[in-house]
């Protein structure tokens, strides 16, 4: 591990989860010397507990945290950039998981860019929380610099999601508020949420939830639907609410107006395994 250098820095991006919260925890105990730059990148659109993790990481740890920010806020990323032409005119669309272009413009440029102006000709060290357990396709949130040098260390010291669950506990940081009801961080309209999560926003921040609703576009007539989730729009979440709690509570996920089936079960089972949010 490399103590700072005149032309090198470590760096820390927080994600606002439990895991980059963790990394810093164990950074920390195993190497206190290390001059670390804590980062987050904030996408405006952040939860109000991750806000509050914030504080208490920077509290805790008696840190400063450094906050990036693009200079667009999302709704001008999403009404006058990102527009999908159709038979039936100009719409502006949502991202989702095939589509992650929200991810590029919040997070990935802001923070390269930041690192461009702060640390021009710097070699960085980037301490990334991805856990041992974890899938091995997730790079987790690096920049695509090459003179960016991505470090894993609860990968390196096979440090697991109980290790995390301790680092947590014992230093009196405990998880975030929001992992009562929903299981990544991030945007308050992520798409990557289940539709259970969807109902957790609807209880715990309903004015964020109806924001939500309005930024889908539905005109059935000329079949429009750009909505969240893909087979079901915010609306309809409010609709089915009992049905969705009932097939999650069985493992599954509601995705439609039917009782689901057992492939369906199955291929809900394998969605929520794959889907990150980094
Ligand atoms: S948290 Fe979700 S919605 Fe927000 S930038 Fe990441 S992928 Fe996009």
């Amino acid at each position: 591990m490399m103590r700072r250098s005149e032309h090198e820095r470590h760096i820390l991006a927080l994600s606002g989860g439990k895991d980059s919260a963790a990394l810093a925890v164990y950074m920390r105990q195993k190497y206190p010397e290390l001059d670390l730059e804590y980062v987050f990148t904030d996408t405006g659109c952040e939860l109000p507990e991750t806000y509050e993790y914030l504080d208490r990481i920077r509290a805790v740890l008696n840190i400063d945290i450094t906050v990036v920010k693009s200079d667009k806020s999302w709704d001008n990323y999403w009404s006058l950039f990102k527009i999908k032409k159709t038979e039936y005119g100009n719409f502006t669309y949502l991202p989702s998981p095939k589509n992650r272009w929200c991810t590029e413009v919040l997070k990935l440029i802001p923070y390269d860019e930041w690192l461009m102006k702060t640390y021009p000709n710097y070699k960085i060290h980037s301490y990334v929380g991805l856990r041992a357990d974890e899938k091995r396709d997730r790079k987790g949130f690096t920049s695509t610099k090459t003179n960016i040098i991505p470090h894993y260390p609860f990968i390196e010291d096979g440090c697991n999601y109980n290790d995390i669950k301790y680092l947590l506990n014992q230093s009196g940081l405990g998880f975030p508020d929001y992992y009562k009801w929903r299981s990544r961080s991030g945007c308050y309209f992520c798409f990557y949420q289940t539709k259970k999560e969807w109902l957790g926003l609807y209880e715990n921040h309903p004015v964020l939830y109806k924001k939500a609703c309005q930024y889908e576009t539905i005109i059935p007539e000329k079949n429009i639907k750009f909505t969240w989730c893909d087979d079901m729009s915010l609306e309809e979440i409010l609709l089915y609410k009992d049905k969705i709690l009932s097939a999650e509570s069985n493992k599954g996920e509601y995705n439609g107006k039917t009782a689901m089936k057992l492939t369906d079960v199955f291929s809900a089972l394998l969605e929520t395994k794959v889907k990150t949010c980094r």
